[in-house]
C-alpha cells in the first residue's frame, strides 16, 4: 500500500496503538497531519569533524570506527555505562553511554558511525557522552540541518524526524495550493511542497527561510481574509437605525464631558442612526471616562425600545457598573439589572424571565450574559468592557443572540495596544480613540523602591490616610492564571488573606484594612468594594481582581508588591486605579529582584504615563506570547508566525487578504475553495474559546 496523507499513524512501522495515542496528544492522526507539525528549531549537523578537529564549544558530528566491542559496567542498581572506543586517523574518540544497554547490541566493530554530540578533551584524548548516532552514509540524523520538533511523553525526536521524512518523501505529491497564484507571485512566495519539505529537512538556512517565510504568509493571509470578511459582513449588515441626541444624553451627566467623549458619542450616535450594525471599539487610556460613553450607548438604545447588554471581565467590574448605570440612567426610566454566575435558583430565574419579556432594559453582567439559557426579548446593543479579554470569537458569538437583525456592538478598551497588534486584534472594528482625560487630573508619579524602603512606604500609606485619602495594596497571583474569566486561584487566598492580617495586626492596627480577591463570594466581594468605595476601609488588600476598571476617585496610592512579577501593561492597569480624582496620586512598585530586565522594565514604567508607549516595551521585553495569552486576544494561536517579528509580513499578508476579499467577498471563486476551508477551520477552532 503506497502511503498517502491520510495514512493513519498506527499504519506506520514502530506507531503501535500506545504511540498512536500519544501522537494523537500532538494533534497527529494521519501521516498529513505530520506535515504541520513544525519543528521548534533546529540543530545544524551538516558539518562532520576528525576527531582531532572536532571543535568543543558545541555540538558537532564526528565521523569514526569502531575500534573494539562496546564495554559495559554496571555501576549500581539503575546505573549501567556503556563504554564504545572509536578511532579515526587523527586519533581515538572515547564515547560513554548512560543506561542504554542495547548500544551493545548494535553497535559493530569495525563499522564507522558518524556520533553527534559536545567533544571534550583531556590532554590528547577526545570524549563523547550519550551521542546521537548512526551508519556513516544514513545521513537520517546526522549530516543535515535537523528538526527538532515539540514532544510529548514517550515521543523521541527521533520518532517524529521519521515520521515527517516519511512525509516529505512520500506525500507532498498533490498538495493542494491554499494560496492564490497571483498573490504567490505578487509577494515572491515559494511553492506550498517546497515549503513543507524544507520548514522540515532545509539543505541550508537559506531555503529554510523562504520556507518560513511562505508559512507564515499563509497563516497570516488566512487569518486575516477571515477578520476581512467579518468586516466586509458586519458592514454591509442591516443594523436597527436608533436615534439618540448627545446633547440630551449629556444633561444627565454629573459633569460636562470631554471633548473625546463627546467625540466617541457622536460616533456612536452615527453608527445607530445608520441603519447598519455598529462595529465599534472606543479605546481610551485607564480614566478617560469610557463608562460615560457606554452609559450613553445604553441610554439610546433604550430610548429606542431595545435592551441593551453590558459585558465587563469580572463579577467585581460588572457590579460596579451595574451601580453607576444604575445612578445614572435609572433617573431616565431606564430599568437596570444585574447577571453574574453568582445570581442563581429563583433569584436568576425571575431576572432571566423579566429579560424575556421586556421588563429589564439594561443587563449588566459577566460573559453570564451570553450562556445558554439567557433570551433577550429585543437585544438592539451589545456593550463589551475592557475588549481585550472579547476577542472576535466571542463577538461573533454574542451577536448571535440579537433577533433577526444582528444587535450593534460596542467594545471598550482601556489596554492600549501596540499598534501592529491592534490591527489584527481590532482589524474587522471601526475606532474611536479618547485621548484626553477629564480636566483637573495630575499625572500619577511612580516609584520603584526595594525592601529596604518598606518602613518608609508603610509610613507614606499613613501619611496618605492621615490626609483623608485611600490605599490599594495589590499582591501577585502566586501562580499566574493567565485568565482573566477567573478571578485569581486558590493559592492568592492564603498569600492575601495573610498579608491582610499582618498589615492590620502589626502594622496599621489604628486603620481600616479589607481584603479582596478572587475567591471571596461574589456578595463578600461586593461588600468589601462597596465599603471601600464609600470610605469605611482607609487600605485595601487585594488581588489582581481590581486590575480592570475599578473606580474610586478618593484613591490616592497603589502599593504593588512584587512588581517584577506583573507585566508592565497590568501595572500600568492598576496604576490607573489611582489620579482618578482630583487629589496628587503615587503608584509605588516594590520589588527585591536584582534581575536587570525586571528594572528596566519598572523604570519604564517610572518614565511615563503613556499607555501606548508603555505596551509597546512590553510587546518587545515579553514577546507577544506574554503580552496577550490566547484567552485574552480571543484571537487563533499562531503556529508559525510571531506578531512582533513578523509584522512586516502581516502588513503585506493583510493588503492582500483584503484586496481579495474586496474582489471575492465569500470567497466563492473555485480557485479560493481550499482557502475558504481553511479560514472556516481557523475561527471554528476559535469558537470554542467563547464556551
Ligand atoms: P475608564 O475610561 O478607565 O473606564 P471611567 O469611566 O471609570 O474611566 O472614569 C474615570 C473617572 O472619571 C470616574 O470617576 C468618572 O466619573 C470620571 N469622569 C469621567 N468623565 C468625566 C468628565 N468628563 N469630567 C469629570 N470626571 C469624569
Ligand atoms: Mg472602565
Amino acid at each position: 500500500m503506497p502511503l498517502t496523507r491520510e495514512t493513519p499513524l498506527t499504519d506506520l512501522p514502530g506507531v503501535g496503538p500506545a504511540r498512536g495515542k500519544k501522537l494523537e496528544k500532538l494533534g497527529l492522526h494521519t501521516l498529513g497531519d505530520t506535515l504541520d507539525h513544525l519543528p521548534q528549531r533546529y540543530e545544524d549537523r551538516r558539518e562532520c569533524h576528525a576527531v582531532a578537529d572536532a571543535p568543543e564549544d558545541r555540538p558537532c558530528c564526528v565521523a569514526a570506527m569502531v575500534a573494539a566491542p562496546p564495554r559495559v559496567s554496571f555501576v549500581r542498581r539503575g546505573l549501567t555505562l556503556v563504554k564504545v572506543r572509536a578511532v579515526d586517523d587523527t586519533g581515538t574518540l572515547n564515547i560513554t553511554f548512560f543506561n542504554q544497554d542495547y548500544i551493545r547490541e548494535v553497535m559493530c566493530t569495525g563499522q564507522t558511525y558518524v556520533f553527534y554530540g559536545t567533544v571534550e578533551r583531556q590532554g590528547q584524548t577526545a570524549a563523547m557522552t550519550n551521542p546521537v548516532f548512526e551508519r556513516e552514509g544514513s545521513a537520517r540524523s546526522t549530516g543535515l540541518i535537523m528538526p527538532v520538533y515539540p514532544l510529548t511523553a514517550g515521543i523521541s525526536n527521533n520518532l517524529l524526524a521519521g515520521l515527517t521524512r516519511r512525509a516529505v518523501d512520500e506525500c507532498l505529491d498533490g498538495l493542494p495550493e491554499v494560496l492564490p497564484a497571483q498573490v504567490r507571485k505578487d509577494h515572491q512566495l515559494c511553492q506550498t511542497q517546497f515549503a513543507r519539505k524544507n520548514i522540515h529537512y532545509p539543505p541550508s538556512f537559506e531555503e529554510l527561510a523562504m520556507a518560513r517565510r511562505r508559512l507564515v504568509f499563509e497563516e497570516l493571509f488566512i487569518l486575516t481574509c477571515g477578520l476581512a470578511q467579518l468586516k466586509d459582513r458586519r458592514s454591509a449588515g442591516e443594523g436597527r437605525p436608533l436615534e439618540g441626541a448627545v446633547e440630551e444624553f449629556a444633561a444627565l451627566l454629573p459633569f460636562a464631558p470631554t471633548n473625546a467623549q463627546r467625540r466617541a458619542m457622536e460616533d456612536i450616535a452615527a453608527d445607530l442612526r445608520s441603519g447598519k450594525a455598529m462595529n465599534r471599539l472606543v479605546q481610551g487610556d485607564v480614566g478617560s471616562g469610557k463608562t460615560a460613553v457606554a452609559a450613553f450607548g445604553a441610554w439610546a438604545a433604550v430610548k429606542n425600545g431595545v435592551q441593551c447588554a453590558l459585558m465587563a471581565p469580572t463579577e467585581l467590574l460588572a457590579e460596579q457598573h451595574a451601580r453607576t448605570m444604575d445612578a445614572l440612567l435609572t433617573p431616565a426610566g431606564v430599568r437596570v439589572a444585574l447577571l453574574t454566575a453568582s445570581v442563581k435558583g429563583k433569584e436568576k430565574k425571575a431576572l432571566l424571565a423579566a429579560l424575556a419579556a421586556g421588563e429589564i432594559d439594561l443587563i449588566v453582567g459577566t460573559h453570564a450574559l451570553f450562556s445558554q439559557g439567557v433570551e433577550y426579548r429585543d437585544l438592539g446593543l451589545v456593550i463589551a468592557d475592557e475588549q481585550h479579554r472579547f476577542g472576535v470569537a466571542q463577538r461573533a458569538a454574542l451577536a448571535e443572540k440579537g433577533g433577526a437583525v444582528p444587535p450593534h456592538v460596542l467594545v471598550m478598551s482601556a489596554t492600549p495596544i501596540p499598534r501592529t497588534l491592534a490591527l489584527i486584534i481590532y482589524g474587522d472594528l471601526d475606532v474611536s480613540i479618547m485621548d484626553e482625560l477629564p480636566p483637573g487630573r495630575t499625572p500619577v508619579s511612580t516609584f520603584a523602591i526595594g525592601e529596604d524602603k518598606r518602613q518608609r512606604m508603610y509610613g507614606f500609606v499613613r501619611k496618605q490616610v492621615g490626609e483623608g485619602r485611600q490605599v490599594y495594596i495589590v499582591c501577585p497571583s502566586v501562580e499566574e492564571n493567565g485568565g482573566g474569566w477567573e478571578d485569581g486561584p486558590a493559592m492568592d487566598l492564603k498569600a492575601v488573606t495573610a498579608y491582610a492580617k499582618e498589615l492590620q495586626e502589626r502594622v496599621f492596627p489604628d486603620l481600616r484594612v479589607g481584603f479582596v480577591h478572587g475567591k471571596l463570594k461574589s456578595r463578600e466581594k461586593e461588600d468589601v468594594m462597596a465599603a471601600f468605595t464609600a470610605g469605611e476601609l482607609d487600605v485595601l488588600v487585594s488581588t489582581t481582581v481590581i486590575e480592570v476598571g475599578v473606580d474610586v476617585p478618593n484613591a490616592s496610592l497603589m502599593v504593588v508588591e512584587n512588581a517584577e512579577r506583573f507585566g508592565l501593561s497590568q501595572l500600568h492597569q492598576l496604576r490607573g486605579r489611582v489620579g482618578r480624582g482630583k487629589h496628587q496620586s503615587w503608584c509605588v512598585l516594590v520589588t527585591s529582584s536584582r534581575s536587570e530586565t525586571a528594572r528596566e522594565r519598572l523604570r519604564a514604567l517610572c518614565a511615563t504615563n503613556d499607555g501606548f508607549q508603555i505596551a509597546e516595551e512590553d510587546l518587545r521585553l515579553r514577546g507577544p506570547g506574554d503580552f496577550f495569552g490566547k484567552r485574552q486576544h480571543g484571537l487563533p494561536q499562531l503556529k508559525v508566525a510571531d506578531f512582533a517579528a513578523d509584522m512586516e509580513l502581516l502588513k503585506e499578508a493583510r493588503e492582500a487578504a483584503e484586496a481579495l476579499i474586496a474582489a471575492d467577498p465569500e470567497l466563492k471563486k473555485s480557485s479560493h475553495r481550499l482557502l475558504k476551508r481553511k479560514v472556516r477551520e481557523l475561527f471554528e477552532e476559535n469558537a470554542e474559546l467563547f464556551n
